[in-house]
This record gives C-alpha cells, sequence and structure tokens, in this order.
C-alpha cells in the first residue's frame, strides 16, 4: 500500500492542473512530472543555454560600445541602399551584425573597411539606426585586432588582393605589416 502510495506521488494528477477555460484543463507536461528529473533538468539546462546566450547577445556589444546594433533585427531593407552606396557596399546589416558579434573578418568580407560613412543608408534603415556611427566603431576595432595581431595575416594579404580595405586604411595595414615583417627579420 505505501509502494503504491509513493508510485503514484509522482504521477500527473490531471484534477491538480490549472483550468485554462471553464471545463478544460491546461496539463504542464514539463513542469508537473516528477517522475522526470532527467528531462527536468534538460530543459532547466535547455533554458540556462539560451538564457546566457541571450545575455552575452546583449552584453557583448554592450560592453564594446556598440550598443544600437542589438536593435537591428535583420529585416535587411537597408539593401535597398544599392548604388546610393559610394563605396558598392551591399550587405549593410551583414555590417551591423559582424559589429555586433565583433567578427572581424565577416566586416572585412562584407566591405566594412570601405565605408566611408557617408549616411546614404541610414534613410533606408526602419529604424533609423546611427549607421555610419555603428561602422566607424567596427572599422575601428578591426583596426585594433589587427595591429594586435589578432587576425590572421594570410586573411590580411587576401583583403589587400581583394581590394577589401578603403584608401583610408590601406597604408596603416601596410605599415602594420612592414613592421611585422621586420619583428619576423629581426628575429
Ligand atoms: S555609410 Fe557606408 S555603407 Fe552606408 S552608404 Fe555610406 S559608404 Fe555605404
Ligand atoms: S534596415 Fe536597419 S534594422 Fe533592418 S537590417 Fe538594416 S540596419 Fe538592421
Amino acid at each position: 500500500m505505501a509502494d503504491e502510495k509513493k508510485k503514484n506521488l509522482h504521477k500527473r494528477d490531471d484534477a491538480t492542473q490549472p483550468i485554462a477555460l471553464p471545463g478544460v484543463r491546461r496539463f504542464q507536461f514539463f513542469s508537473n512530472l516528477r517522475d522526470r528529473a532527467l528531462t527536468k533538468n534538460l530543459n532547466r539546462l535547455a533554458m540556462l543555454g539560451i538564457g546566457a546566450s541571450l545575455a552575452l547577445d546583449v552584453a557583448k556589444p554592450v560592453a564594446t560600445g556598440d550598443p544600437q546594433t542589438i536593435f537591428c533585427y535583420e529585416c535587411r531593407a537597408c539593401y535597398a541602399t544599392q548604388d546610393k552606396c559610394p563605396a558598392a557596399i551591399s550587405f549593410q546589416a551583414e555590417l551591423n551584425v559582424a559589429a555586433r558579434v565583433g567578427d572581424h573578418w565577416r566586416f572585412i568580407k562584407a566591405g566594412g573597411m570601405k565605408c566611408i560613412r557617408c549616411g546614404s543608408c541610414v534613410s533606408f534603415c526602419v529604424i533609423n539606426l546611427d549607421l555610419p556611427r555603428i561602422f566607424s566603431r567596427g572599422q575601428q576595432r578591426v583596426m585594433e585586432a589587427i595591429e594586435a595581431g589578432r587576425v590572421p595575416r594570410a586573411r590580411i594579404d587576401e583583403a589587400l588582393r581583394k581590394g577589401w580595405f578603403g584608401r583610408e586604411f590601406i597604408d596603416r595595414v601596410v605599415a602594420w605589416l612592414d613592421r611585422a615583417d621586420a619583428d619576423v627579420g629581426r628575429a
């Protein structure tokens, strides 16, 4: 009898489920089954993971000085800038996302280092983000990463070959490469 009672203790009792509408109960499959300890813990773990990645998504841009990038919901309306972008950048949203997650290579590949921050794309942004400011901050961070040796040399060479650095940055990048080569020669 005691065993039977203990067994039933962990079973879902339909009568205890909350009433959603008169005569209709809302069954809580994931919160009311104490005999599924592992599944329940996996659910908690998954929720923790989702919560942590969302927090990271917000914390990273705030910490790096790009909080506005959080508000871009990647609608891609800014792609309509097209030939109004003097640097021939077609994927402004890509630059915004790369700046948000701190992906320097993605920023370079999407043409971010050619942007002259003219602001022509701003009128196409449905939430009027300050795109020149975001792209400027992205450019600074890419240059800092290059000069700190955090962007692989092969990628810098590729970007130079493909013309992905605008005039404004070429001298600085080449100067850094010269310094790096001189350091290697001295070693
Ligand atoms: S701000 Fe940059 S991406 Fe936008 S239109 Fe001007 S050059 Fe192109
Ligand atoms: S239009 Fe604005 S919100 Fe939409 S993807 Fe472009 S930058 Fe983001």
